[in-house]
């Protein structure tokens, strides 16, 4: 039967891992007792080894669940004895005195305002010399609180104990011989919850300070009695000799002093000793275990019903791993960066580039002709029948468009498509690192901006540069041919009739906000006055000041502008000039540009600047995506997916991955659900042969 309580704190162990679900609970031996009733003393005299934190400040302040695991010794070996700490992934730790430490570190990580944690310490020792049993210990109960500790600490205490002392465990009351049981905290704890004391076994210790008789009637259990008995003990732990082990130590001095009184102790049905306290805890979680069995068996096989039927509705059975997910958020994320790859073909980027050089285009006209006196001049010599061809046009306009051609080819075009491109790459980037899957992983999304970002750096300035240098012939020369100059005169005529109607709509934005043409018109007129006055009064200023030296001012001057209209509407109504003027002067240059004269071809260039420089403009778009595609779009499309391989998930540890997969909470759900169908599963293939076991012990003969 010793390999039933083996099998089953096994399977005990597995259940914990599953939940903390009180149904799927194999009992377990609690140990309670009042701080210094020598708790730990029995608890080390039972492993043979010390090995719990000491101090006279309150050191047990988590539970600590004590797996005992008895291993043979195989023949012609040494015994191997050592502890483990499966939460902590240390390995084997064969001093105890390394385990009392790390008991200790973890007991001192909780915090002193919370003094006691209800989240247990997984402790497992291998040893020949200890039997297999499950023990639990928790903090002692304390009598009265010292001042550093806080004002709860009695009942925070108090809660743990009834957390654990409920069904199915069996509750190991500890209480000094030379303290009237009346006064035990442990034996008032176990009657609330076992009145009739059928799972509560008492262990009296520190025996040697009773005289015998009195130790006996304690024992006897006559006044409070439990149905598993009293066990008396003497497990005072003294100095460590060199010779021998603290465990052999204790026992020789246990059993010197209960042969001694051997004429008391000595009859049969009292029971003292540590020895014996083993046996007894071993039989009671025995037969406790098997009692369970079937409840248990029944619990989990339901668990792994609603599990399994779970797993189906959720997930139709569809299995999947942390490395799985790793992976297919690898091809997701690939996937998704060759969708956003189509928005890098070259006609795209074309498009982007000669949009933005449109804008340099209108800047530069505007600067140049727009806001020139005489722009109304080179109108009307688009038209005029005397004008035969460009030779009879002024030089001026000759130098114009010269400098305007310039000043677009040398607007900095290598540089600014560049950024553009790259802003663009950014940008697709920055949207699928912010996206789904990678909405759960924060880290691998800034490690994703991170290094596409390391890899644009580093391309930005050589591809600048290299782009700058191949539209650099465009800065001297730019030679347009018949179809080209055609196709850019009728580009230029729809910008100018799209900007034509951008600036109307904007006109009647404002006129409907300042309540209609009229209000607008008066607004206007009003401003119009304003700005006269204004001339007239710096007229008059300067008449004054050339006059007299001194420009003292008169009382007109001070009008507040605002008098008759809000600032705002004065401020609409600068604009609307402004849009009216802006449309006077595209309209006009529509005029020119459908002209014969700007249609006979690219000759005729001088008197349509607009459709020489878009087709300049054009040109250069061309050339510029044609370089940034080598330089910037190709190199960066070739690394990224390389980067994502080496750079993204490439140096996780299995644990790394896990935990990356589980940063997403639905991949997590699985991975629970399955893993908890996983685990019921095999604890139910494990229940199943313990019964099958317990239910056929003799092997069955060989068919055959
Ligand atoms: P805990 O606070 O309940 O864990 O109690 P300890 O095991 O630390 O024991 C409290 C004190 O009682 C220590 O000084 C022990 O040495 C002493 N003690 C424990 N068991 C015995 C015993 O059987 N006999 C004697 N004389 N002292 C003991």
């Amino acid at each position: 039967l010793m390999n039933l309580t083996k099998k089953l704190i096994e399977i005990r162990s597995m259940l914990l891992s599953i939940d903390q679900n009180d149904a799927l609970k194999l009992p377990s031996i609690v140990v309670i007792g009042s701080q210094s009733s020598g708790k730990s003393s029995v608890l080390e005299a039972i492993v043979g080894h010390e090995f719990l934190p000491k101090g006279n400040n309150m050191v047990t302040r988590r539970p600590i669940e004590l797996t005992l695991v008895h291993t043979p010794t195989p023949p012609g070996e040494k015994p191997s004895e050592y502890g483990e700490f499966p939460s902590l992934g240390l390995g084997k730790i064969h001093s105890f005195s390394d385990i009392q430490r790390t008991l200790t570190d973890m007991n001192l990580a909780v915090p002193a305002s919370e003094a006691v944690s209800n989240d247990p310490i997984d402790l497992r020792i291998y040893s020949p010399f200890v039997p297999d049993l499950t023990l639990i210990d928790l903090p002692g109960y304390v009598q009265i609180a010292s001042l550093d500790q806080p004002e709860s600490l009695k009942e925070k205490i108090a809660g743990l104990c009834e957390k654990y002392i409920r069904e199915p465990n069996i509750i190991l009351a500890v209480c000094a011989a030379d303290v009237d049981l009346a006064n035990s905290p442990a034996l008032r704890a176990s009657r609330k919850v076992d009145p009739l004391g059928l799972r509560t076994i008492g262990v009296v210790t520190k025996m040697d300070l009773v005289p015998p008789e009195e130790g006996a009637s304690i024992l006897a259990g006559n006044r409070y009695p439990l149905h598993l008995g009293y066990v008396g003990v003497v497990a005072k732990a003294v100095g460590k000799s060199h010779s021998e082990s603290t465990g052999d130590v204790v026992k020789r001095r246990e059993n010197d002093f209960f042969s001694t009184h051997r004429n008391v102790y000595g009859s049969g049905s009292i029971m003292v000793g540590t020895d014996t306290l083993r046996k007894r805890l071993m039989e009671v979680l025995e037969s406790s275990m098997a009692s369970s069995l079937h409840g248990i068996t029944n619990a989990v096989q339901l668990e792994l019903e609603e599990a399994t039927y779970q797993f189906k509705v959720q997930y139709n059975d569809r299995r999947i791993t942390a490395e799985s997910y790793v992976a297919e958020t690898m091809d997701t994320l690939k996937a998704r960066f060759q969708a956003a790859k189509a928005e890098f073909r070259k006609p795209i980027i074309r498009e982007k580039l000669k949009s933005m050089l449109d804008d340099k285009v209108m800047d530069v006209l505007e600067q140049l002709y727009w806001l020139d006196k005489r722009a109304k001049e080179l109108g009307d010599l688009a038209i005029d029948t005397r004008v035969k061809g460009p030779e009879d046009v002024d030089s001026y306009w000759k130098h114009k468009l010269g400098a305007a051609s310039s000043l677009l080819t040398k607007s900095g075009v290598g540089r600014d498509s560049t950024l553009l491109v790259a802003d663009g790459l950014r940008a697709m980037i920055d949207s699928i690192a912010a996206g789904e899957p990678f909405t759960y992983h924060p880290r691998a999304s800034e490690r994703l901006i991170s290094f596409s970002h390391d890899i644009l750096r580093d391309r930005i300035g050589v591809a600048a540069d290299q782009v700058e240098n191949c539209i650099k012939p465009y800065k001297y020369e730019v030679e347009v041919e018949g179809r080209e100059w055609e196709a850019g005169r009728e580009r230029a005529v729809g910008l100018f009739e799209k900007e034509v109607s951008m600036c109307e709509g904007k006109l009647k934005d404002i006129r409907k906000k300042v309540g209609g043409s009229r209000r607008l018109g008066a607004l206007v007129g009003y401003v119009q006055t304003l700005d006269e006055k204004e001339k007239e009064r710096k007229e008059r200023r300067l008449k004054a000041v050339a006059a007299e030296g001194d420009g003292t001012d008169d009382p007109e001057d001070v009008v507040p502008e605002s008098y008759r209209y809000p600032a705002a509407q004065i401020l609409d109504a600068k604009h609307a000039m402004l849009y009216t003027d802006r449309i006077t002067v595209l309209k006009f240059r529509i005029a020119a540009l459908k002209s014969k004269r700007c249609k006979a071809g690219p000759e005729n260039d001088v008197f349509c600047p607009e459709a020489f420089l878009n087709v300049v403009a054009d040109k250069l778009a061309y050339t510029s995506t044609m370089f940034l595609n080598i330089e910037l779009l190709d190199q960066f499309f070739y690394e990224f997916p390389r980067e994502i391989d080496s750079r993204l998930l490439y140096d996780l540890d299995r644990k790394e991955i896990v935990e990356f997969a589980r940063e997403n909470p639905i991949v997590r759900r699985h991975l629970d659900l399955q893993d908890r169908k996983d685990k019921l599963e095999e604890v139910m293939k494990q229940l199943n042969s313990l019964s099958t076991l317990r239910a056929d012990p003799q092997p069955k003969p060989r068919r055959n």
